[in-house]
């Protein structure tokens, strides 16, 4: 995405089951590929994951 993605917005490389299209390939981000998932980003289920990225998001905003 040009100038980055919107707080809110999903990736558009997620696929219909959520998972990530570019996975092992060469164009997938940097970021993606250096980050380790854990407890304090991701919490222990998908809906939980969304509530701490909201949360960080809003913490962030400018
Ligand atoms: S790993 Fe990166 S490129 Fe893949 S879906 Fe997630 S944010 Fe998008």
């Amino acid at each position: 995405m040009p100038g980055g993605k919107p707080a809110g917005v999903a990736c558009p490389h997620l696929d219909a089951d959520n998972l990530c299209s570019l996975h092992g390939l060469a164009e997938r981000p940097r970021v993606c590929s250096d980050f380790r998932p854990c407890a304090d980003t991701c919490g222990s289920s998908r809906e939980e994951a969304l509530q701490l990225m909201t949360s960080m998001e809003d913490l962030t905003s400018p």
